[in-house]
């Protein structure tokens, strides 16, 4: 099926799917060759020219959910952040980077580019004029993240499709906190959408992966640079990856109304300092949220009180595990100052605002009363901690 007019679930659970003639299945085959006849056939097919069976629908479900042309799905979120953003910059040429990004692209910008003579600049904030403040004669890409990891900043998604236009710049988002069920950034003028597949497309934490949704145009630009990069993902993740995009729009949907019921629970607690949630009216940019996106997702973080050990909260938490990467049906949590921004030095982390008692969570679907209890009994022993260590 290939009507991208479709609704959300449909286009999750039909679109890209392959029929299978011969025994006539209700789902994709899965054609596992690494080797295609390359006579009298009108594709020449290889797993590291994208082009197998799986790879191609698989990519067409991601482009139709994106509201885009074209798509192709990597090995992993960061292989499709970097073969993006190197497709369309060359030496001399030079970047604006949102200020509050995932710490593996910050790292992946301040390790690798002087080697490759790009230059960057990074915004000192997310507003319209904070990205239009940096750009120069050379700049050739703006990448922005909303919400953003791990503080959930957001991004006006508009203003930034409009400034990019208007400089002839390549706008490129991260749009893995949102997924596709939540935010559609193509319809709001940006050009490259870029998620970790890893999270709420695989959704299980059993798959690492990634994918870039853009015009035919753009595509067939990074196309050319995938090919040499090898970033491909085996056939096998592929169709596994397909198996779970089809639950996609359900879980995320759980996920956010779990999310939205949790940051409530934690903002009117008066253990937790502060809670950082697009869904909350308190957000600083919940009205632009509103306006571009059609939930808030599963992310969120918070901070404890300052004289409660976050550790030893994370260690009391029962159902809530302390484990890395998100977006799982299972809820987990992190301190990013250890995990997904560790490598950043403790001065550009207090730039961003990610103190060290900072924890994010990545709400799952289980039961929100459940969830709940949990907290509830790790603050307990954590606020005994404090009397007794106090007495
Ligand atoms: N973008 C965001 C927002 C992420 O959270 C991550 C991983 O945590 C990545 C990109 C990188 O993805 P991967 O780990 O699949 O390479």
């Amino acid at each position: 099926m290939g009507n991208t007019k479709k609704g959300l679930n449909t286009i999750c659970t039909h679109v890209g799917e392959i029929v299978d003639e011969q025994f006539k299945g209700a789902i994709s085959p899965l054609y596992m060759s690494s080797s295609y006849a390359f006579e009298d056939v009108d594709v020449k097919r290889y797993p590291r020219y994208f082009n197998t069976p799986n790879q191609e629908g698989l990519a067409k479900k991601i482009a139709a959910l994106e509201h885009a042309e074209s798509a192709l799905i990597f090995g992993s979120g960061m292989a499709a952040v970097s073969t993006s953003l190197m497709a369309f910059l060359h030496a001399g040429d030079h970047i604006v980077l949102q200020q509050t990004l995932y710490g593996g692209t910050y790292n992946l910008v301040t390790e690798e580019f002087d080697k490759y003579g790009i230059s960057y600049s990074f915004t000192e904030g997310w507003k319209p004029e904070d990205f239009e403040a940096k750009i120069q004669g050379n700049t050739k890409v703006i990448y922005i993240e909303t919400p953003s990891n791990p503080l959930l900043t957001i991004t006006d998604l508009d203003a930034i499709g409009k400034i990019t236009k208007r400089h002839g710049i390549v706008s490129m988002i991260d749009n893995t906190f949102a997924s596709p069920v939540n935010q559609n950034p193509i319809d709001f003028g940006i050009d490259v959408v870029i998620h970790s597949a890893t999270k709420y497309m695989g959704g299980h934490s059993d798959i690492c992966a990634g994918a870039v949704a853009a015009s035919e145009e753009h595509m067939e630009q990074i196309f050319q640079l995938a090919k040499n990069f090898g970033g491909s993902l085996s056939d096998y993740t592929v169709w596994l990856l397909e198996r779970s995009i089809k639950t996609m729009g359900l879980r995320v949907k759980a996920q956010n109304a779990n999310a939205q019921r949790m940051a409530e629970y934690l903002y009117n607690n008066e253990d937790i300092e502060a809670v950082y949630y697009p869904g909350l009216p308190s957000h600083p940019e919940h009205e632009l949220a509103k306006s571009q996106m059609r939930g808030f997702g599963g992310m969120l973080s918070f901070e404890l009180k300052e004289t409660y050990d976050a550790k030893q909260f994370r260690k009391s938490l029962q159902l809530i595990k302390s484990s890395m990467s998100l977006a799982g049906v299972e809820s987990t949590l992190i301190s990013p100052a250890d995990t997904s921004h560790a490598l950043m030095s403790a001065e550009v982390r207090a730039e961003q605002g990610i103190k060290d008692g900072l924890i994010r969570f990545s709400v799952g679907i289980e039961e929100s009363e459940d969830l709940i209890a949990d907290i509830e009994q790790a603050l307990q022993k954590v606020r005994r901690q404090v009397v007794t260590t106090t007495e």
